[in-house]
């Protein structure tokens, strides 16, 4: 392979898609905010970490190396909010589950693992752990309380927006914002209510308490990221990436951190995954509506459909879940499995040489390159599917086009399960059908199809098909919890 071909990614920073040139040529340094583990990440989690998934193989496709890390956050704070309130939710968990802050997190990290496998997230190269960070943070915010960009009261620090002049540029918040985005009780001894905790001191009732130059204490959430990423992949990397979420109050403030200490730019292009709706709000574990892979999967869906339907969206803009959508991406994947089993049975030396499969190729490419254009990838699918070109050529396309996809398009489709009772009102059927009751036949087939088993007519006799995601007895799950904004 040549040199790699020239991608452009939409950079939230600049609000302009920029062509990628990373700082050392062919290989791509990329660092993404992983999960929180005091609990299960839920599909909306497993959206934005698809993101930098797509975005490796997407590159690899196109000629790149990629370095990708991928951080664990097994300190639990979140926002500013719950430190005010001296809430830290990795203890929470720990003092429900009667269990350590350690023991809590290495159970949700390998929950996290097998998840994300399970959308064939393939696995970063680096899982930095926040807790086995903390002298690198350490050194950070010293270094921002030399350079003027941090102070400390009572043995707590924090940072001094005031003193980073570029603060609010990425999120493009306003003082006013800003201001707003400090809810609840403020500490008032900040010289400006959004200045941010880089190092909390201790409370009595605290587990994870580390030794500090301002005493015992744990670090601020933000500066987890700023510390593992320029530990492992330098103080210039390439793609930083993270939920639509994160653009405010996380990676704002990592920026302030990072360039803070630095003084020049470290990450070149900033990428975020869009929100997943659920019923018209943001799918969260704190809202209460949210669905992990594993109940889907139990509810008798591919939890690839899940991956289907996230590639029918473009990356960054905000995609409704639904279980009819859901159902519909099942089925439609298996239908493709179910074809290239078909054309593979055809398949030939030369396969895929033909000009019109280079032309596909081509397209494939360029929709990729564009800021992975995934929706104008799976519509070439589609085209491909319906085109009249020779069908060992569509088979040996789709395989290929199959590792930037990560569908597992080559797997065996095995027959579905008649649901209970389908059995005796096929057979009643088919007794109505000899006895010519085509009244009672026509009642029949209507109550199959209501079991998810449609049935047609053919001169051999009646045939009959299980459709997926519709056989499910919809009244046994509870809907959603009411959300709140
Ligand atoms: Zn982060």
């Amino acid at each position: 392979m040549g040199e790699p071909a020239p991608v452009r990614l939409y950079n939230t920073f600049t609000r302009t898609k920029e062509t990628l040139v990373p700082a050392t040529p062919g290989i791509v340094r990329m660092y993404s905010c992983g999960p929180t583990v005091y609990r299960y990440v839920h599909v909306g989690n497993l959206r934005t970490f698809m993101l930098p998934d797509l975005l490796s193989r997407t590159l690899e496709y196109l000629g790149y190396e990629i370095e990708r890390v991928m951080n664990i956050t097994d300190v639990g704070h979140l926002t500013d909010d719950t430190f005010d309130r001296g809430e830290d939710k990795m203890l929470v968990s720990a003092r429900l589950e009667k269990k350590s802050p350690e023991e809590i997190a290495a159970f949700y990290t390998e929950a996290f693992m097998h998840d994300a496998a399970s959308v064939n997230i393939r696995p970063a190269a680096h899982y930095p752990r926040a807790s086995d960070y903390v002298p690198q943070m350490i050194e950070l915010i010293t270094k921002l309380i030399e350079k003027g960009h941090a102070y400390e009261v009572g043995g707590t620090i924090y940072y001094d927006i005031a003193s980073f002049t570029a603060y609010g540029k990425l999120s493009r918040n306003t003082t006013d914002k800003l201001l707003a985005g400090a809810r609840g009780e403020v500490d008032p001894r900040k010289r400006h209510p959004g200045d941010f905790t880089l190092w909390k001191a201790a409370g009595a009732h605290r587990l994870q308490v580390w030794p500090s130059p301002w005493g015992p204490g744990f670090p601020g959430w933000h500066i987890e990221c700023s510390a593992m990423s320029m530990s492992l992949l330098g103080a210039r990397f390439d793609i930083h990436t993270g939920g639509a979420d994160n653009v405010f109050p996380h990676h704002e403030a990592e920026i302030a951190q990072s360039e803070g200490v630095t003084g020049h730019r470290v990450v070149s292009l900033w990428l975020h995954a869009g929100l997943l709706m659920l019923a018209g709000s943001r799918m969260a574990k704190s809202a209460g509506n949210f669905f992990r892979i594993r109940e889907l999967e139990d509810q008798g869906f591919d939890p690839l459909a899940f991956r289907y339907l996230a590639l029918q969206a473009k990356y960054r803009t905000k995609l409704n879940f639904s279980e009819d959508g859901l159902a519909g991406a099942d089925r439609a994947l298996r239908n493709l499995r179910e074809r290239l089993q078909e054309w593979s049975a055809e398949s030939s030396e030369t396969a895929g040489d033909s000009d019109a499969a280079a032309a596909f190729e081509a397209r494939f490419r360029s929709a990729i390159a564009d800021d992975l254009d995934l929706p104008a990838a799976m519509a070439l699918v589609s085209e491909l599917t319906r085109s009249a070109i020779a069908r060992p050529d569509k088979a040996t396309l789709l395989r290929r086009w199959d590792r930037v996809l990560g569908l597992d398009l080559d797997r065996s489709v095995p027959d579905l399960e008649l649901p209970a009772g389908a059995a005796n009102l096929l057979e009643a059927r088919e007794r109505a059908r000899d006895a010519k009751d085509f009244a009672r036949a026509d009642q029949l087939r209507d109550e199959l199809a209501a079991a998810g088993v449609v049935v047609t007519d053919t001169p051999e006799g009646q045939r009959w098909k299980v459709q997926v995601g519709k056989q499910r007895d919809r009244t046994s799950r509870p809907g959603p919890a009411p959300t709140t904004p």
